[in-house]
């Protein structure tokens, strides 16, 4: 592994020791480091180097020119920062700390160390409907404390921005309990980490880089919960959240239909018509009828309750 053997140095992140390469994006390195101090234990450190919005055809400038950074490109990243600095909630990744240098942004956050949620979705072979609903829900309560509670639409909800806490393997004291891949009966009750959760323990919600707070322009507060607002400001807060809603009917969607490729076909048999029920309402092309973070949350599927699921369990 390249990125192990030899690790960048940058100025000014002297007291983080950079261990691993996690992301690498067109616009950021995403590095594992520790703290030399050990006061913050490991972080993961998202460095954006300034500069890089600037297209080629500055390169024939004097070199002085380069030196500034694009003034929507600093508002962008002081904005995913000022966005994540004002989020607290355990299924979001918290913002530690930010600074810069002349070349770099540093954004300081917790880490996660199972990485994306897209990679252990690609690695597992299996990936049931209780296993669906663990993420599935993990998410939908964050998105519930971004949209009623702080204001703030991600935009940007992925597998590739859902990162994870892998769960250490937990055998059973009766192994008759817990084979490989047998979600229904691991999944009694509480559900309890071990191979049946597909190593995903805790989901974080990741890269605000895309993310907006919606304003109540009669207030000029962050329009988390809806009291004075007019219905048109209503409409629109209502049309951007919808877009994560739509986000999370894909990543649903793309987990659910995974049971496509080792179960039974035709795979869409096999999947329960409660899941089918909630996914087409995620699904709904129009933003006015698309279920919301509190109609989601309310749904059959998620709380359990809906026959299939209660058979199985
Ligand atoms: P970008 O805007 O470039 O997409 P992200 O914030 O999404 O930046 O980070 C890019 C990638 O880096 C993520 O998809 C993930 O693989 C990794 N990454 C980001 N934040 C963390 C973190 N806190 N812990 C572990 N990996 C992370
Ligand atoms: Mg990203």
């Amino acid at each position: 592994n390249v990125s192990r053997t030899k690790m960048p140095k940058y100025p000014g992140l002297d007291r983080w020791i950079l261990t691993e390469k996690m992301g690498d994006g067109a616009f950021s390195n995403v590095y594992r480091a520790k703290d030399s101090t050990t006061e913050f234990g490991e972080v993961a450190i998202k460095v954006v180097r300034k500069f890089e919005m600037n297209n080629n055809q500055s390169d024939h400038l004097h070199p002085s020119v380069k030196k500034v950074p694009k003034a929507a490109e600093r508002a962008n990243i002081l904005k995913e920062v000022q966005i994540m600095r004002n989020l607290d909630h355990p299924n979001i990744v918290k913002l530690i700390d930010f600074s810069e240098s002349r070349q770099y942004y540093y954004i300081i956050l917790e880490l996660c160390p199972g990485g994306e949620l897209f990679h252990q979705i690609v690695r597992l072979t299996y990936f049931s409907e209780n296993l669906s609903r663990h993420v599935i829900l993990q998410v939908a309560k964050a998105i519930e404390y971004l949209h009623e509670t702080s204001g703030v639409v991600h935009r940007d909800i992925k597998p590739e921005n859902l990162l994870f806490y892998p769960t250490p393997f937990v055998p059973s004291k009766n192994p008759k309990a817990q084979q490989p891949g047998d979600e229904e009966k691991e999944d009694e009750g509480e559900f309890t980490p071990g191979h049946g959760s597909g190593g995903i323990g805790t989901i974080k919600i990741a890269d605000f880089g895309l993310s907006k707070v919606i304003w109540d322009s009669q207030t000029m507060t962050p329009c988390g919960t809806v009291g004075y607002t007019a219905p048109e400001i209503v409409k629109d807060e209502r049309y951007s959240k919808s877009v994560d809603m739509w986000a999370m009917g894909c990543v649903l969607t793309e987990k659910v239909a995974r049971g496509q490729y080792t179960f039974l076909s035709p795979w869409w048999d096999d999947i329960s018509k409660s899941a089918q029920d909630l996914i087409s309402h995620l699904l709904t092309v129009d933003p006015e009828k698309r279920y919301t973070i509190t109609e989601f949350l309310a749904h059959p599927w998620i709380r359990g309750t809906d026959e299939e699921t209660s058979a199985a369990a």
